[in-house]
């Protein structure tokens, strides 16, 4: 039976950067992936924000990962030309009721190490976004904005040309613990299956990691996952224009995404969103209806859009380990030892921000599989 060092499940950013990451320091390393190109789901459906890491919880691996990653994305993005822009961003407190929070999250991410960062007046704002309406503002300095195609594009040439081979329409369906390592069973896009043999085995299949760990035998109640989808409405009529920076509300603490925000891209657009509404199904299909809500939840901050700017984008998930109204959870990455599963790394809940801190992830694996061989 064929054999290989590592096998890699799923070519989003994460499943790219271990790729990258591993190539070079082991022999045989394969990606599969059950779509016929890298980065087709959750990688290609968010909002390509390099974060700062304002948010999560201090000493949390979101926060780390966060900071360490955001340094060396734009290192890795300046060194190898994929499009980006430290542009910097604002949290607004539309009313003084929010002034409060807004200091307590300025605080949480100084705590954090977040660089860069400063509370501005009113007085201030006007200055720099003329045309938003906000008391008070968090500016932070070090966020920005990816291609994040290009970026996996990059990262698996790179893996590519260290000998690590990415096969694509090629699905995971089994794994097995055995003597040497794992026995993986895969199907290819005419269905036909084949077996080989594997003595890592990484898992990092985004929304199917729960599928994944399930097929070698995990299933525990607390890598469960919920589905968090999160719809976008991109504004019309030459809207971009009024803003040169990105523009969110302030949300509670357990919200499940950042609030309704405002996002421009590299080519010059801007998006709203995205949402957060938890489902049971996958689907990607945008609720036009909510076409009000989103307005309503910006026409506050942002009152140069109306209505009729508003129109259905795209849509992302966000596979997260908690549920509506639960308490923080943090990203999953473990060596599976301890349930008799050595050479198992499961990655689980790399919701937002995984794009940010994929770099950093790729390290901490690298640290674990040395660990393991
Ligand atoms: C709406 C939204 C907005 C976001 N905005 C940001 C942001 O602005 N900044 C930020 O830092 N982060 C953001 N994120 C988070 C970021 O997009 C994710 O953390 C990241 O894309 C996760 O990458 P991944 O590789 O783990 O998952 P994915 O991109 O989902 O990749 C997993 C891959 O595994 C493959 N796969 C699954 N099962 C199998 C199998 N059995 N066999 C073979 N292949 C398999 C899938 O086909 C898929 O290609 C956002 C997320 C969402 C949903």
């Amino acid at each position: 039976m064929e054999k290989v060092e590592i096998v890699i499940i799923g070519a989003g950013i994460i499943g790219l950067s271990i790729a990258k990451e591993l190539s070079g320091l082991y022999e045989d390393i394969l990606v599969l992936e059950k779509n016929p190109s890298f980065g087709q789901e959750t990688s290609s459906r968010n909002s390509e924000v390099i974060h700062a890491g304002i948010y999560y919880p201090k000493n949390s691996l979101k926060a780390e990962a966060c900071l360490e990653g955001k340094e060396l994305l734009y290192q890795y993005c300046e060194k190898n030309n994929i499009a980006h822009k430290k542009i910097g961003k604002l949290i607004v407190a539309e009313t003084k009721n929010e002034i409060k929070g807004l200091e307590e999250l300025f605080k949480n991410a100084l705590a954090n190490g977040v660089k860069d960062l400063k509370i501005i007046s009113k007085d201030e704002i006007r200055k720099i976004e003329p045309h938003i309406k906000a008391e008070l503002a968090i500016y932070s300095g070090s966020t920005g904005i990816l291609d994040s195609h290009s970026l996996m594009k990059s990262l698996a040439a790179k893996a590519k040309s260290c000998r690590a081979e990415i096969a694509y329409d090629t699905e995971m369906v089994g794994v097995d613990k055995c003597k040497e390592g794992f026995k993986i069973f895969v199907k290819d896009k005419k269905a036909e299956g084949f077996t080989f043999l594997s003595r890592v085995v990484i898992n990092c299949a985004g929304l199917d990691s729960e599928t994944v760990a399930k097929m070698v035998g995990l299933e525990k109640a607390d890598y469960r996952l919920k589905y968090c989808k999160g719809d976008y409405f991109r504004v019309h009529n030459n809207k971009a224009k009024f803003i040169r920076r990105l523009i969110y509300p302030l949300v509670s603490k357990n919200s499940a995404g950042l609030g309704i925000h405002a996002t421009l891209d590299l080519s010059g657009g801007l998006r709203l969103g995205p949402d957060d509404e938890y489902i049971e199904n996958i689907n990607y299909d945008i609720d036009e209806s909510k076409r009000n809500a989103f307005y309503e939840s910006v026409r506050q901050f942002l009152p140069f859009i109306n209505l009729e700017d508003l129109g259905p984008d795209t849509s992302g998930i966000r596979p997260k380990l908690q549920g509506p109204g639960e308490s923080f959870r943090d990203f999953l990455i473990k060596d599976e030892s301890d349930s008799g599963l050595k050479g198992f790394v499961n990655l689980a809940g790399i919701e937002s921000p995984g794009l940010t801190a994929c770099l950093s992830i790729a390290k901490k694996v690298r640290a674990m599989v040395k660990s393991l061989t």
